[in-house]
């Protein structure tokens, strides 16, 4: 095979998964502090360390280039970046060839007002909005600083673009358990997807979450008292198994890394803001891509192959250690 062939051939690694779809962290930076996701107090990455907007565009050309059919801009928040819209535009080159098949964004929704249409023109037709609770005081308790008004314009403004919008919600024992239902119907009435997220125990964020920690097989147990949940065989290429709700007609998705091991058909890898990639988000191993950047292509590719083939058989997440984290990280350092 001639170089040029071998440097851009997929990305596969030892257990026969290929890399097709890359999530991007574009900061660890947030105007939000969920309690299950970061610390009250966060120290952020030095803005100087963040990979440049050029250089997120390399990093995804490069990943693009060996087979990635898929990508997910994520953070922190992906919406605070500064050039974020750019970055954006400058990747959409592969949507019109045909490389890509999609650009999506995770986003807690706050500044998709603003950006809604500019997302729709560059090719963006999806994106997972956050939003854990409809009340105001518990949204402001979660966030420890949101204002809920903010996601809900988000909310509107995406649908008038013609977004279409899944819902993440994280489960929780407690209040998130009395309000699922109507989560469930806000979602389901907008004609939005809700997809419910059981929490992993990343980062010291002061709270304990074996307080907190809520096994989705439990909570669909009791969904399935009220609601009529039938099996989809609707899959997103991702972790999320879907059940349709008879009452509403939506779909509801169930995504339970810790309950439910679904590492075998892994075929991520994740890109943080400071050109780290991590090919498992429950491990701590990652390789620096940043210096490779500078250098020839032959280099990068080296290392990408050396990354993808290290990548672990699954993650280390263990249900009954939940109050300890099981990576330093926080969730916000990589994204969803
Ligand atoms: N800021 C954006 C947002 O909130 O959608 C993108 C980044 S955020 C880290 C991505 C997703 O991770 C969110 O849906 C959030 O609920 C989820 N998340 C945060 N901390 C988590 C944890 N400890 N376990 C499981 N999911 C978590
Ligand atoms: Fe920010 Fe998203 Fe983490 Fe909430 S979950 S603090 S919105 S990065």
């Amino acid at each position: 095979m001639p170089l040029d062939a071998r440097q851009f051939a997929p990305l596969v690694d030892a257990y026969g998964r290929t890399v097709t779809y890359l999530r991007m962290s574009v900061t660890d930076r947030c105007d939000l502090r969920c309690t299950y996701c970061m610390a009250e107090h966060m120290v952020f990455m030095p803005k100087k360390n963040l990979l440049s907007i050029e250089e997120l565009a390399r990093l995804g050309d490069a990943f693009i280039r060996r087979g990635a059919r898929k990508l997910r801009l994520t953070g922190g928040e992906p919406l605070v970046r500064r050039g974020v819209i750019d970055l954006i535009g400058d990747l959409s080159k592969h949507l019109r060839t045909g490389a890509l098949d999609e650009i999506t964004l995770t986003t807690n929704g706050t500044q998709l007002a603003r950006h809604a249409e500019a997302l729709a023109s560059f090719g963006v037709r999806r994106v997972n909005v956050s939003l854990d609770t409809l009340d105001p005081v518990r949204y402001a308790q979660v966030t420890r600083r949101g204002v809920i008004e903010k996601t809900l314009e988000g909310l509107d403004a995406a649908q008038t673009a013609r977004l279409s919008v899944k819902l993440n919600a994280l489960a929780g024992r407690g209040p998130f358990e009395a309000e699922v239902d109507d989560l469930i119907r806000f979602a389901h009435g907008r004609g939005m997807d809700l997809t419910l997220i059981e929490e992993m125990p990343m980062g010291a964020t002061g709270l304990n979450r074996s307080e907190t920690f809520l096994a989705l097989d439990e909570l669909r147990c009791d969904l399935s008292k009220r609601w009529t949940l039938t099996d989809l065989s609707h899959n997103t290429g991702g972790p999320a198994r879907y059940v349709k709700v008879g009452e509403t007609g939506g779909r509801l998705g169930f995504i339970s890394p810790m309950s439910c091991n679904f590492c075998s058909l892994c075929n991520r890898a994740r890109l943080s803001a400071t050109g780290r990639l991590y090919t498992c988000m429950g491990q701590e191993g990652s390789v620096d891509l940043k210096p490779a950047l500078r250098d020839d292509v032959a280099q990068l590719d080296l290392l990408l192959r050396q990354a993808v083939a290290a990548k672990p058989s699954g993650h280390n997440f263990q249900t009954q250690t939940v109050a300890r984290p099981s990576v330093r990280r926080f969730m916000s350092d990589l994204g969803g």
